[in-house]
């Protein structure tokens, strides 16, 4: 295939130790937006880019794609090494993950709603629009 399979940055995630302590810090000194929040983690909303803050995670990159197995194919076929299968998420999305020449981090990532088949364009988007009303 021509071209790239990545369509834009949904979400950057970061690193931290103290979920609660980093919350605090990206809810009340950064002022931003909490959209999702678990006991590991958090997300914040940067202007339609989520910020993902979580625990015991490697910090990386996620690259939206529209089908995360075709790439996945893709990609492998052209020799980018793999750390995880591409595979359903319990929180609703389908991702796999890859390192770079240098070991950075990349999750591929698409946001097929299980119940109606759309393809959302952010995590957000398949939240609050999909997974919260379907239930
Ligand atoms: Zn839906």
């Amino acid at each position: 295939m021509s071209g790239s399979h990545i369509k834009r940055i949904p979400y950057i995630r970061i690193a931290v130790k103290d979920v609660k302590r980093a919350v605090g810090f990206f809810q009340d000194v950064l002022g931003l937006e909490r959209i999702s929040e678990w006991p590991t983690g958090a997300i914040f909303d940067v202007a339609g880019t989520a910020l993902a803050i979580e625990s015991g995670v490697k910090p990386n990159v996620c690259l939206l794609v529209h089908d995360v197995d075709e790439t996945y194919q893709d990609l492998k076929a052209k020799g980018v090494e793999f750390v995880s299968e591409p595979k359903d998420q319990p929180w609703g999305v389908r991702d796999a993950t890859f390192a770079d020449s240098d070991g950075n981090i990349f999750v591929i990532e698409s946001f097929h709603c299980k119940v109606c088949g759309k393809a959302c364009e952010s995590y957000r988007e398949l939240l609050e629009e999909h997974l919260r009303k379907h239930r």
